[in-house]
Order: C-alpha cells, then sequence, then structure tokens
C-alpha cells in the first residue's frame, strides 16, 4: 500500500509515526493509500526548514517570487485531468465538480501573481517640511495552512500563492481524510524549482495542528473547517500570539419569491442544495419560498431531487457523488430522522439508497424535509449532505427576518425578477457572501470569500487584498535626509 509522505525542506520525507490512516474513496470503499498521522517533531522540522527558508525568499524581488506561480499555473493546468481524477477518487464529487474546483484554484495563482502590485505600499512626500513618510508591506515569516476535506485542490489556494507570493514561507496540512491531492500539487509545485523550504507539506490531524498553533516560529493561521474547530484554532492561536483567520461552518438559506423564473431557480437551488453531495459551505440547506410560489416550488424540486443521477463521480452522467465517509452518513441520516421527530415531512427520502456497482460505497440520496421548525434544531445544524429543508413565509420581510436570526452568515440567496426586493435582499441579510439569482455564491479570486458571524472567527479573510493584507505586516517609516535639504525650504 502506498504510504504518504511529508514533504520538508524541498524533500519528500517519511513521518516519524508509526500511526497511519487509510485514504478510502467514498464511491467504492477501496483503500486508496496511507496517510502517516504526523508528530509534533514532523512539524518542528517542517517550522525549521520554513524559518531557515524565509531569510533568503523575503529577499527574492516579488517580480521573480512569481515567476514560480506562472510555472504553477501551466503545471496546473497540464495536469488537469489527472489531478481532477484524484480529487474525484479520494473526495467522491463528480469529476466536473473535481476540475471547477481546480479551475478556482488556478484563479488564485493568477491573482496572487499581481503580487508586485497588490502589496505596494503608500507615500506621502513632505509631511513635515523636508520630511517624508511611507507605508511598507513586509511579509511575516513562517504561515500555517489548515485545510478541510470538500475542497482539497482549492482551499489550500485561498492561501499559500498569496502567502508565499508576499515573500512569507509557509506549511500546509491538509485534511487526512483527501491528502493525495496536495501531495499531487506539492510535486507539480517541487517541480517548479521553488526554493527548497518556501512550501512543505505535513500530513495528519489534530496532533500536527496543535503542534503548529503552538510553535513559536508560526506567525500565522489560516484554517477552514467545521466551526468548532475554527473557534478552537482561533482561541488556541490567538492566545500564542498568532495572527489568525479561521472560516467555519454554514447553514445557507435560498428566498425564493413569487415572481422567480421557476424554471432556472429549481436547477439553480438544486444545483447549490445537491452539488457536491451538499458537502460545500456554500450548499443551500434552506429554501425559504414566499407567498404563492410554495406548491409550484415544491412540486419542481421533488421531480428534481428525484431525477438526480447518483453514483461514482468517475462515472459519465453521474450528477451527484458519495458523501466523504460512513461516519458522514450516519451523521446525516440521522439529522434527516431528527428532521422528521421534529414534526418535519420527508418528500423525498434519500436514506440507505442502493447504488449499482457501489454497494460499499457512501452515499445518500437527495432529500427534502419539508416544514422542520423554522427555529428547530434541523433548521440551524450544518448537515453537509444533500438534504434541503422547506420553509414558508407570507412576505419578503418575514423571510428576511428568518435569514438574520440564523447564528451563520456564510451566504443568503434570493431569487426574484425585482431589482427593487434584490436590492432590499442585498441591503438587509446579515450574509457576507450575497446570491441574486445565483445558487453558489462563491467570490471569484479577485473577491475576499466573506463569511459573517459564526461562519468566520477572524478579522481578514482569505483571498484577494484580504490575503495579502493578512499575510503581510504594515510598517511606517518617516525620513528626513540630510539636514541641509530641509534648511533649503
Ligand atoms: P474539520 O473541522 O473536521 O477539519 C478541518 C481541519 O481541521 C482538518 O485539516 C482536520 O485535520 C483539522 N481538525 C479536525 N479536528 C480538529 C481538532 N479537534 N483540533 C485540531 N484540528 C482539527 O472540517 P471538515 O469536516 O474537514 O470540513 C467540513 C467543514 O468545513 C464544514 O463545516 C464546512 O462548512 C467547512 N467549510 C467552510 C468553508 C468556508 O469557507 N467557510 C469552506 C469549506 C468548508
Amino acid at each position: 500500500m502506498k504510504q504518504l509522505k511529508n514533504y520538508i525542506a524541498g524533500t519528500w520525507q517519511q513521518s516519524e509515526t508509526i500511526d497511519y490512516l487509510a485514504v478510502v474513496n467514498p464511491a467504492t470503499a477501496d483503500i486508496l493509500a496511507e496517510v502517516p498521522l504526523s508528530l509534533s517533531s514532523d512539524l518542528d522540522q517542517a517550522a525549521t526548514a520554513a524559518s531557515e527558508a524565509f531569510a533568503s525568499w523575503r529577499r527574492v524581488p516579488a517580480t521573480g517570487r512569481i515567476q514560480y506561480l506562472f510555472k504553477l499555473k501551466t503545471l496546473l493546468e497540464e495536469h488537469r485531468d489527472n489531478l481532477a481524477k484524484t480529487i474525484t477518487a479520494e473526495c467522491g464529487k463528480t469529476l466536473k465538480e473535481s476540475q471547477g474546483e481546480l479551475q478556482r484554484a488556478i484563479e488564485n495563482v493568477e491573482v496572487a501573481c499581481g503580487i508586485p502590485s497588490l502589496m505596494q505600499g503608500i507615500n506621502s512626500e513632505d509631511i513635515a517640511r523636508g520630511i517624508d513618510e511611507m507605508m511598507i508591506r513586509q511579509p511575516l515569516g513562517v504561515v500555517g495552512i489548515i485545510a478541510p476535506f470538500n475542497f482539497p485542490a482549492m482551499i489550500p489556494f485561498w492561501f499559500f500563492p498569496y502567502a508565499i507570493a508576499c515573500g512569507n514561507t509557509c506549511i500546509i496540512k491538509p485534511s487526512e481524510k483527501v491528502p493525495q491531492t496536495m501531495q499531487y500539487i506539492v510535486e507539480l509545485i517541487d517541480q517548479t524549482g521553488l526554493p527548497a523550504g518556501v512550501v512543505n507539506l505535513v500530513n495528519g490531524s489534530k496532533t500536527v495542528v496543535d503542534a503548529m498553533l503552538d510553535h513559536p516560529t508560526v506567525k500565522a493561521i489560516s484554517f477552514v473547517g467545521s466551526s468548532p474547530v475554527a473557534q478552537y484554532i482561533y482561541r488556541r492561536a490567538a492566545e500564542a500570539g498568532k495572527r489568525v483567520q479561521c472560516q467555519g461552518g454554514a447553514k445557507n438559506p435560498v428566498v425564493i419569491l413569487p415572481d422567480a423564473d421557476l424554471e432556472m431557480t429549481t436547477r439553480i437551488v438544486a444545483d447549490s442544495a445537491f452539488g457536491c453531495a451538499g458537502q460545500r459551505c456554500l450548499a443551500a440547506s434552506l429554501a425559504i419560498t414566499v407567498g404563492s410560489v410554495k406548491t409550484d416550488f415544491t412540486d419542481a424540486m421533488v421531480a428534481t431531487a428525484e431525477q438526480r443521477v447518483v453514483g461514482n463521480g468517475l462515472d459519465d452522467g453521474v450528477q451527484m457523488g458519495a458523501v466523504i465517509n460512513q461516519g458522514s452518513c450516519d451523521r446525516i441520516q440521522s439529522l434527516i430522522q431528527q428532521g422528521i421527530d421534529e414534526g418535519g415531512k420527508i418528500l423525498v427520502d434519500g436514506r440507505n439508497p442502493k447504488i449499482p456497482g457501489c454497494e460499499q460505497g457512501s452515499f445518500i440520496r437527495p432529500t427534502l424535509l419539508q416544514d422542520i421548525p423554522p427555529h428547530g434544531d434541523t433548521a440551524s445544524t450544518e448537515i453537509f449532505g444533500p438534504v434541503l429543508g422547506l420553509l414558508h413565509t407570507d412576505t419578503l420581510e418575514d423571510a428576511i427576518t428568518l435569514v438574520n436570526q440564523s447564528r451563520w452568515g456564510n451566504m443568503a440567496c434570493l431569487f426574484t425578477n425585482s431589482g427593487a426586493a434584490a436590492r432590499k435582499f442585498r441591503y438587509e441579510a446579515q450574509a457576507g457572501n450575497i446570491g441574486i439569482n445565483i445558487g453558489v455564491e462563491a467570490p471569484k479570486a479577485i473577491f475576499p470569500y466573506c463569511g459573517w458571524k459564526e461562519s468566520i472567527y477572524r478579522d481578514l479573510h482569505g483571498q484577494s487584498q484580504h490575503a495579502v493584507e493578512f499575510f503581510t505586516q504594515t510598517k511606517v517609516v518617516v525620513e528626513r535626509w540630510p539636514k541641509e535639504w530641509s534648511r533649503q525650504f
């Protein structure tokens, strides 16, 4: 069985652990590889390598640093098909979804190639007679990046291209459930000739994360994952004096007005709720119909949910793949039962499906739960599976009130044909990513990824200018050049 390695100081190294975890294809239950649950000593080696590399890397001009990113972009494009297969095999999503995820990763590399202008400072001449003042941006040093399972390629790219382009060095810890994708990508990074120690990869789980949070050499932490872990990491890293950004979970509402285009809305909401088997932090998980659209939308969603083609994401024609593992299947099924116990009516029941050719896989078919209590546990718990709760209100105001009562704030969407309703929603809805006739409002790389409320613990988000601000510290310099100069004036 293939045992994965860590990438430290530009070489592939066996972890010092004896503890390995199976990496499993969720569609077939085949074991693909074994991933080391690395020790704090492995993390320490990576931190030392990254720290040594930082001394010279920060001196490479920004225009020189981004040359490696240009090469990486080309390699990612050349390897796109194989990378997509790797993502699908270990994560379960369809090949098309894996391709889409890679595209988002590549776009972040493209934006990070703009660092020479993105990290420019500001300059004021003559703030006093003969005195100039400037603000410059400098890198932080070694930064740590901790990723979740659901986007094994894309999420590290919200951070590391910006981090290294700004002159930092980094340690990436992928999810132990899907470690092969970053292993593959780091092999490509190695081919770019990036100096040793600038990017390091350490596999593992909590032990490695805790070692990263406590390590004095690591100056900043970027995390994406579930909210309880986000909160834990935020506290512990902040206590250790680190800069920290933690993007967490979600429960995203979409609101449907009677004037929405029903065909388009149904298709988009179904893609949002059931795409990636609902394992997206921007998945629609509550659909709130307003007024007269309830019956038509419900009927259309039932038909769409029942027709969705579920199977091995590697197979042609499959629209929805597996969820990550059997534990996740069990959890989703118990949350569906909880919804029923709370008084919800199950319109489409996706539990315990039989998927021909994938009898050992971890599957849930699309599920629709109607009339769950709007303030109950099911309406507020992140299910992270292909389950859509259907709620109803009489007015847009009531729907917005429902949206804003949520403790989450990752995304809220409105489907309408009315500009006035759209503006009201955009203005009042308390979520950081707003979609109007859009089902998955995933900001492009030139925008920050703006979760609110319990969907993020931080000040700055991933991607774009926010990433540049996060990965640089500002320094203000006031200069007087020889005193004769000021005397002349
Ligand atoms: P997770 O929180 O279980 O794991 C995320 C990372 O943290 C992994 O690398 C894991 O090894 C590590 N980890 C897990 N438990 C830990 C602990 N107790 N101490 C230290 N480290 C720990 O999340 P997941 O199941 O991999 O991913 C799904 C979650 O991520 C969902 O809640 C989803 O909404 C969220 N997510 C959020 C965004 C966003 O942008 N807000 C994007 C993608 C996913």
